[in-house]
Formats: C-alpha cells, structure tokens, sequence
C-alpha cells in the first residue's frame, strides 16, 4: 500500500503543471519503471509533478492495458493482512524459520501511524529515530511494520513503506515484501520474483540511504530479503531469502542516470499543462513538448506507451522496431528518410553513411539468401 498522504512537491513548477488534483506519490513499483527507462525525460517529469499517468493516458484517448488489477490490490492487501494476522503470528513464524529469530523475543512496532498521527513526516522521524536506536547496538527483537523511508529520485524525494523490516539478526536488518503469487513445490513464478526483487532494492537502497544520512554503519544491511507468498494452493504464508546485490547495482546506476525532474519541467513554455482536467488538446502539446525515449518495453511498464507508439510510428522513429534497431542504425533518426536513402533519392550525409552501407550490406544478403543476384 503506497504512502497514505499526498508528498508535497516544494517546486511550485511542478505543482502548477501538475493542476488542482493531489500528487500521486512515487512508489517502489513506479521507481523500478522510472529506472527500466532512465532516458526518457517525459516518464521522469510526469512522475516527478504526481501525475495519474493512467488517467492521463485516458484522457488523450489511450487506454492503458496494464497494472494491476483492482481484484489483485485486494487479493494481495488480504494476504498481507493474513501474515500479520494474530500479533504478526505467521510473520514472526516465518522470521524465525528463515532468520533464526527467538520467536518470544519478537516484538512489533507498527509505523502505519505514530500515536494516530499518520503524516509522512512524522511517520519518518519515528522510523528513523527507530533505526538509529536498533543500529546502535540495542539488543531489542522488534520488527518494524510499515516503516517509512526516503529516497531522492530525479530530485523529488520520494517516500516508501517496504511491508516490514526485521531489527538486527545475526547483525543485520532485512526487508521483508508480501506477494499474493504463489510459491508451488517452492518455486514461484520466475518474472513475478524478478519484479519483487527490484521492488525490494529499491526499499533496500533507501534504507542504505537513511542509514549513510544517520551516520550508521550500512554493513548492517542484508543484502538479501525475505520474500512472502502463499505456500502452493494454500493461503499458508512461505518464505524465502532472495539475493539482492545484481538489482542493487543495477538500480544505483539507473539512478544516477535519470536527469532531474524539475529542470527538465522548466524547458517547458509557460503555458504547458499537465493537469488532467484541461483540454484535451492542450494536454496532448504539453505531453508532446517532453522528450520520449520509446522502446517496445514501454508496454509492459508505462501508462503511456501506447501514446509513445503512435507518436514513434508518426515520427517514423526507428525506435519502434525495437533497442537492437535503434542501436544497429547509429544516427538515423528516421525510417522513411532511411528508405529515401535507399532508394536513391537522397544522399546520406556523413552521419547516417555507415548505417546505410550496413542496411544495403543487409538486403545484399537477404536476396542472396533467396537465390537472387548479389
Ligand atoms: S511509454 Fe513513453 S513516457 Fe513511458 S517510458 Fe516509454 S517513452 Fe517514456
């Protein structure tokens, strides 16, 4: 469940872009899609203003086809609600059969709220002042539900609640993330353990971060965590401990890969609009004025890669066919322009020359191979 309140954005630009409605807060998932992607300044800025991607897809007509299904949020908020059913009984459980965890040392401290206080800030002070305690040497066996922590993401701080977080064990703190997919015979689905995976570095690497900013020694952080999920058919909660350094990596370069936010907001004229309630042609400008990078892999994790298509396709952008096209035609911006090189009707500039030596070099081939004349 992503963060309960608004995060304000302290850049009135974003805020004026972004309209009357409240921002939608970064989550694990969005992060993981912003970095699947770090090129592209138009996904980094709709973020950065907390913009309803889907509902702006909508708007300019474009139905996203993906996310997740309001029958699978519900499916997974009941899940976890079962692993921490009856005083955390089958989370401790779980703890103590990967971790080793005394389990009548276990405690829980539950930061959904601090003395029914639930703003984000005070949420993060108290997790904090937590950390700070537990990573100091204190022996207590507590498990933090819900603690909030920060990470600056294309400089907006972004805010996050990994499901749980284990104190010390065996001198180390874990993340834990509860999934409804199954684990069947121990295994579960191989693409859905891989987005978790990235999900759950990007708790970890925020944790890495409020450590440095505390002054704690980060060693203290596994860099592994544990993983819940329904036992085979059951609703029985399984566990396991999955490796995170690969993703860890991976998420730092992207990071600081991805442009600020904010800078890339004032490229744009005065008049540009994000706001989801303006017309539909004033948003479609604005929207088109940010600079996309598609790639086909946009479909699986952007609200708005079927705009970002149709937009590639009326470019004629090479990067609709596809990374491995886009990287074999170096200086090619154009795939009707690249035909009208080949065809004779103009001449490549020095630029584009080697691209299309290889694409005549390519149909030389092609009609050698069906028995045609070289
Ligand atoms: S679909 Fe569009 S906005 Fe989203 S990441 Fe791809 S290019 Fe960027």
């Amino acid at each position: 469940m992503p963060p309960q309140h608004p995060v304000d954005l302290p850049d009135s630009r974003l805020a004026a872009l972004r309209g009357p409605r409240p921002p939608q807060p970064y989550t694990a998932r969005k992060i993981t899609a912003l970095t699947a992607n770090p090129a592209c300044s138009r996904r980094a800025v709709l973020d950065a203003v907390g913009i309803d991607k889907a509902l702006l897809a909508q708007r300019m007509g474009y139905e996203p086809r993906f996310g997740q299904s309001p029958f699978a949020l519900a499916r997974e908020q009941a899940f976890e609600a079962l692993v921490k059913w009856g005083g955390y009984a089958e989370l401790i459980r779980l703890l103590r059969e990967q971790l080793g965890i005394p389990v009548e040392e276990a405690g829980v401290t539950d930061l959904n709220e601090v003395g029914g206080d639930t703003s984000l800030a005070r949420r993060v002070k108290e997790t904090r002042g937590l950390l700070t305690r537990l990573a100091s040497g204190s022996d207590e066996r507590l498990i933090l539900d819900r603690p909030l922590l920060t990470l600056e993401v294309a400089g907006q701080t972004a805010y996050l609640a990994p499901q749980a977080l284990t104190h010390r064990v065996g001198g180390k703190f874990y993340v834990a993330e509860i999934r409804s997919f199954p684990a069947i015979d121990g295994q579960a689905n191989p693409t859905a353990v891989a987005q978790t995976a990235k999900q759950a570095a990007v708790s970890v690497l925020a944790l890495h971060r409020t450590f440095e900013e505390l002054n704690l020694d980060p060693e203290q952080i596994a860099h592994e965590f544990l993983l819940i999920c329904p036992k085979d058919f059951s609703n029985r909660p399984y566990g396991r401990l999955v490796d995170l350094r690969q993703e860890l990596d991976a998420l730092r370069f992207q990071l600081t890969r991805l442009r600020r936010a904010d800078d890339l907001a004032l490229a744009l004229p005065p008049s540009a609009t994000l706001d989801t309630d303006r017309d539909v042609d004033e948003l479609d400008s604005s929207v088109g004025a940010l600079d996309a990078s598609y790639t086909p892999d946009c479909l699986s994790f952007c609200e708005m890669a079927r705009y970002c298509r149709d937009e590639a396709t009326t470019c004629a952008s090479p990067t609709r066919l596809g990374g491995t096209v886009r990287n074999t035609l170096p200086g090619v911006d154009s795939t009707r322009t690249t035909l009208a090189y080949l065809d004779g009707v103009h001449a490549p500039g020095p630029a584009e020359a080697a691209a299309i030596d290889r694409l005549r070099a390519a149909e030389r081939l092609r009609r050698l191979r069906r028995g045609g004349a070289a």
